[in-house]
């Protein structure tokens, strides 16, 4: 079944805004109504309205705009895809903070996947998938040349597969052991098969913060420079924040500005994937950590600051199903894959089940009270998943009294 072209295109959104009936949870809070005719009469919202809209008591009120926007853009659709993860190597010379998943070089879990045992990983997942999502750590000798061996190899046997890989910081790395500049690093595993970046490690662009849990990594301009240069080059890319460290309200704010300021400079991220940090088995004891209404917020402020980047992910790896299903109705278009395998958020403490299929997640969605859409890679293919009417819900039975 066809999606309607206004949500596909994501066109005039803000038009339909303007027609769309105002939930009394925005009229009635002078926040929300303020940011609403910002979004429908000037543009886009201000650092000062994207602080209030975080410490704004009415939670309801924020999360009812998010909707609306979502709304206005993709109607009740949410979309989702049918992916695998493949991290490529544990091993990293960096130690950030808070991560859960690097090993040193000898830690006897630390592993290396050669090009058999990477599309080993890949091959019993190959007919039901039509992405793979690598990332791993810092490894000390590989360079360039061993990714593009891994991405060739597994182009040559999956053709129809999209290669999403290589976050920010791996992509400095690789550059510099390969001696490259970031867009001849870009180019070669463009040529290799490489056909998207995730957006990971941009943790929070404020080079304070990134200083006390992620030193060493790329600078928040190095970040924004590297996803530039991918997007220049025609490769399309998403962006992440990790939040729920040890940042402000003020620094999440800034953070969504910059991204901001980078798609109206090259407009090639796709999606922004706001995540909380999870603590098991890390290293950050001072970290706020964030609660299920602050997770919602984010996703929420998210959708209503990032007025240029079209979809805004509920990760369910990191934030859960049942989280996940709640933001659908809070701003959140997407809700990521099945995946399949999963090691990062997993080593943190995730309990997100990895055996999730495309029915399943078409019926979560379904639950939410929304349409399920499966994508591709790029966002340029849907389908609308119908599911048949009995397994469509899970519904409580309703018992009737009669009052005398
Ligand atoms: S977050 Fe990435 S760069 Fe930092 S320690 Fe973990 S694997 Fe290495």
């Amino acid at each position: 079944m066809p999606l309607d072209d206004d949500a596909v295109s994501n066109s005039d959104w803000r038009g339909r805004l303007s027609t769309m009936d105002i939930p009394l949870a925005v009229s009635t809070d002078n926040v929300t109504l303020d940011c609403l005719e910002t979004l429908i009469y000037e543009g886009r919202l201000t650092f000062e309205q994207g602080v209030k809209l975080m410490i704004n008591p009415s939670l309801n009120s924020v999360t009812s705009l998010a909707d609306m926007v979502k709304k206005a853009r993709f109607h009740d659709y949410v979309f989702f895809n049918d992916n695998l993860h493949v991290n490529s190597t544990n091993v990293c010379v960096l130690a950030c903070r808070f991560c859960a998943f690097r090993k040193g070089p000898r830690h006897p879990d630390a592993y290396s996947l050669d090009v058999d045992q990477y599309l080993e990983r890949v091959r019993p997942y190959s007919s039901r998938i039509d992405e793979v999502h690598t990332v791993g750590g810092l490894h000390p000798t590989w360079t360039v040349a061993e990714y593009c061996e891994l991405f060739s190899n597994l182009k040559d046997e999956f053709p129809h597969i999209h290669i999403k890989a290589l976050t920010a910081v791996e992509i400095k790395h690789l550059s510099i052991r390969s001696s490259l500049s970031f867009s001849e690093t870009l180019s070669r595993l463009s040529e290799a098969g490489l056909n998207s970046l995730p957006g990971g490690g941009a943790e929070i662009l404020v080079d304070s913060v990134r200083d006390r849990i992620c030193m060493g990594k790329e600078s928040s301009d190095e970040y924004l420079d590297i996803h530039g240069v991918a997007h220049s080059l025609g490769i399309p890319t998403n962006c992440t924040m990790l939040f729920g460290t040890v940042e402000s309200v003020e620094d999440r704010i800034n953070h969504l500005l910059r991204l901001r300021e980078q798609q109206d400079a090259t407009s090639g991220f796709q999606c922004f994937v706001p995540y909380p940090f999870l603590p098991d088995k890390t290293r950050l004891p001072e970290a706020q950590l964030a609660t299920g209404q602050e997770i919602i917020r984010m996703i929420s402020v998210s959708r209503l600051m990032l007025d240029n980047i079209p979809h805004i992910k509920a990760y369910r790896m990191n934030i859960g199903d049942k989280l996940a299903s709640y933001a659908i109705n809070c701003g959140a278009d997407d809700v990521d894959g099945t995946v399949g395998h999963e090691e990062i958020m997993h080593e943190a403490g995730s309990k997100t089940s990895l055996t999730t299929s495309s029915e399943q997640l078409a019926r979560m969605v379904i639950s939410s009270g929304a349409t399920p859409v499966k994508r591709n890679s790029s966002y340029s293919q849907f389908e609308i998943i119908s599911l048949p009417e009995e397994n469509s819900s899970q519904v409580l039975p309703v018992i009737t009294v009669e009052v005398p």
